[in-house]
């Protein structure tokens, strides 16, 4: 079953307002079993409204359109769809009832503009919007079905979820079921794992089963697709791919579930051992003690940090020898590996990490160019060593893959 997602509003397209409303709608009609083919974004202009709700009718079963619902000159979508259906309006008086009861509650006067609210287009099945005052509109035409729904987000998705799906689910009985399952990847770039790594797959690709990269912030998650009649089924078609994955890809796969990071997966790892880490950080400024505290729980394997990104810091906190630091500059293995033994002594755990870094835009050298990040790993009477990656001009981009880097040099 084909949808299409009608996002209306001047607001939208000059950047004043982010579409989080097709987001949003893309993942919960995506959930429910629907197609989405299409978002297409457009100004409050009946013109416009018409012919686009009037294409996307011909071309999918469900078309949803959100915004222009209110009750101010601007927001026109109600009158150019009553137009496009060659109808006149009808007042519900249940959603009239309701505007009068809450203008009653916060003793404002009733005006004319609002009797216009409750008006509705005469063939339309009513969503009574208890989160607002504009109700949502459900119309069946031409052998496809119109959802208009208010711009305000928090209306928009209770309209969606508690009036419309239900009434969609039922119109559409044969939704299939869709299932996601997220397979996270670290330390191998998007091409290398699936031009190297994973080769070509689209055998598997049957019964509604397809895989996507997904990059996302210096890693790389898998999005593996299928459909069923039931969960279980939808569940059951992905088992071939998933196991062929998981035994090329092994090596990289930290974990898996959509909002599963690396820093959790390294601080479930620790836990499992018994085992306490700090950090000590110069480039990244805290952002891995911060992503490690993202983490509920996280007080069970991560014992504290020192921010050392003055020189004089690194040396008297950290203990970092001032010769060194002279002689190899703050961003060297020396300084990298006396960074993570300093603090790890220093706080008293069995782990500690470091990261030292030209974070840029500006700076660097020919020999350090921006970009350049040593990270420092130190195990009580374990692992010592460090690792040195030249990443981008981009500050906080280069902060970010040096967190990640480090996670998974860690894990
Ligand atoms: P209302 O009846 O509350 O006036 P409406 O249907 O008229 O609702 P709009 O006037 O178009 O809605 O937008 C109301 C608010 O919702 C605006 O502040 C706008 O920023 C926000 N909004 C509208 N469309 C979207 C969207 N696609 N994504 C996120 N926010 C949106
Ligand atoms: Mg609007």
């Amino acid at each position: 079953m084909k949808a299409h997602i009608i996002s209306i509003g001047n607001e939208l397209l000059i950047g004043d307002t982010i579409n989080t409303n097709a987001a949003w709608l893309g993942e919960f009609l995506t959930g429910m079993g629907f197609d989405v083919k299409l978002v297409q974004t457009i100004s409050d202009e009946a013109d416009l409204i018409k012919e686009s709700i009037t294409q996307s009718m011909e071309k999918a079963d469900l078309v949803i359109s959100t915004g222009g619902l209110g009750p101010t000159h601007d927001d026109i979508t109600k009158k150019a769809v009553a137009e496009l259906f060659d109808v006149g309006f009808l007042r519900d008086e249940q959603t009239l009832e309701y505007i009068r009861s809450i203008f009653k509650k916060r003793n404002i006067p009733f005006s004319k503009s609002n009797y216009a609210q409750a008006e509705v287009p005469k063939n339309a099945e009513v969503l009574f919007n208890k989160a607002g005052t504009a109700p949502g509109m459900l119309f069946k035409e031409n052998g496809s079905v119109l959802v208009v729904l208010p711009g305000v987000p928090h209306e928009m998705k209770y309209l969606m979820k508690k009036r419309a799906a239900p009434k969609l689910r039922e119109i559409f009985g044969d939704l299939q079921f869709v299932y996601f399952h997220y397979i996270k990847t670290a330390g191998i770039g998007e091409s290398t794992l699936s031009d190297e790594v994973l080769g070509d797959l689209s055998e598997y690709f049957t019964n509604g089963v397809s895989l996507a990269f997904l990059p996302s912030g210096g890693g790389v998650n898998l999005r593996l697709t299928a459909t069923g009649k039931t969960k279980e089924e939808a569940k059951g078609n992905l088992n071939d791919l998933s196991e062929l994955i998981y035994t090329k890809a092994k090596k990289y796969i930290y974990g898996e579930g959509k909002d599963y990071s690396i820093s959790e997966a390294v601080g479930d790892l620790l836990y499992e051992q018994g085992k306490y880490i700090s950090v000590a950080e110069s480039c990244t400024g805290g952002l891995v003690a911060n992503t490690f505290t993202d983490v509920p729980g996280s007080s069970r394997y991560f014992q504290g940090g020192i921010i050392a990104y003055d020189n004089a810091v690194k040396h008297q906190q950290l203990g970092v020898a001032e010769d060194d630091l002279l002689q190899f500059g703050a961003v060297s293995k020396p300084v990298a590996l006396q960074m993570a033994k300093g603090v790890a002594e220093r706080l008293g755990t069995s782990i500690g990490i470091s990261t030292t870094g030209i974070a840029g835009p500006d700076g660097g050298t020919d020999e350090k160019p921006v970009g350049t990040v040593w990270m420092g790993f130190y195990q009580q009477d374990g692992a010592h060593f460090a690792v040195k990656t030249v990443f981008t001009k981009d500050r906080l981009m280069n902060k970010q893959r040096t967190m990640m880097v480090l996670m998974e040099i860690t894990r």
